[in-house]
């Protein structure tokens, strides 16, 4: 009985240090992470980690600017990736960088890509 006893205590001792065991990469699941995403908080390795403490996934869809927020849409002119703090919306539907808006740079108006197209067939007749 005793000698079952003891047995038990060491089973549970070693689960309690599996459960420190760190935790593998949300993102490629290969690699034990070794830190948090700053936005989205999952657990990513080394490789899956970008700059400023950011994951991967989430530094495709943060703002080209300030690299802080997490970007709302793309400024019509340049087309980079802008945050609702480093950009200005014009009208519902375009929005601009501060960069570009304090420049004075405005989207300028392109054609559907199926008229610029009817328009380049009518000229080569
Ligand atoms: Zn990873
Ligand atoms: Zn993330
Ligand atoms: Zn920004
Ligand atoms: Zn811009």
């Amino acid at each position: 009985m005793r000698r079952r006893k003891r047995w038990k205590r060491r089973w549970r001792k070693r689960r309690e240090r599996r459960s420190n065991v760190p935790t593998l990469c949300a993102l490629c699941g290969l690699s034990y992470a070794r830190s948090r995403c700053r936005i989205c908080g999952r657990p990513v390795c080394d490789d899956c980690m970008g700059e400023s403490g950011v994951c991967k996934a989430c530094a495709e869809t943060l703002c080209e600017l300030c690299r802080r927020n997490l970007a709302i849409g793309r400024c019509a002119v340049c087309g980079r990736l802008v945050c609702e703090e480093c950009s200005v919306q014009l009208n519902p539907v375009i929005r601009v960088c501060r960069e570009c808006y304090s420049k004075g740079l405005r989207p300028v108006y392109k054609p559907p890509a199926r008229l610029a197209l009817l328009v380049e067939r009518m000229g080569l007749r």
